[in-house]
């Protein structure tokens, strides 16, 4: 992808502020930081989004998020780590090559919450589980 923005710092042609790269994987500070130490996980290849994502890249990724994770817990001066994964439009996906956000947090920062929680019916979890079973 000639103009894909992650693409192009694999390739050296942005600028990037490297914590880590492997056959892989590469690992660099986000940019737009939620909070100091924002860091952004992506594959090397090409691949949209965890759709397209094959098993050997998926395990590369998470091994390298799991480090990324510890490093920013020891580094970054916060009390927790959030990640984040964004799917689609729908879903909050903004750069279309797979990442995985590593996001410090810190008790009373500005930064959301997670959902509104919902309490489904045991009847409802139950087919839900179903129909995804199917999908698996
Ligand atoms: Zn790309």
């Amino acid at each position: 992808m000639d103009t894909c923005v992650f693409c192009r710092i694999v390739r050296g042609e942005l600028p990037a502020s490297v914590i880590h790269e492997d056959e892989h994987t590469l690992a660099f500070m986000n940019i737009m930081a939620g909070n100091p130490g924002h860091a952004l996980v992506i594959v090397k290849p090409h691949v949209e989004n965890i759709y397209t994502l094959d098993d050997a890249l998926a395990a590369a990724v998470f091994r390298t998020t799991t480090r990324v994770a510890k490093a920013v817990r020891a580094a970054a001066g916060c009390e927790g780590v959030s990640l984040f994964q964004a799917n689609e439009v729908a879903g909050g996906q903004t750069v279309f090559h797979f990442h995985i956000h590593v996001l410090p947090r810190l008790p009373g920062d500005a930064l959301p919450g997670v959902w509104p929680a919902v309490a489904p019916s045991r009847d409802a979890l139950d087919a839900m589980a179903a129909r995804l079973r199917a999908a698996l």
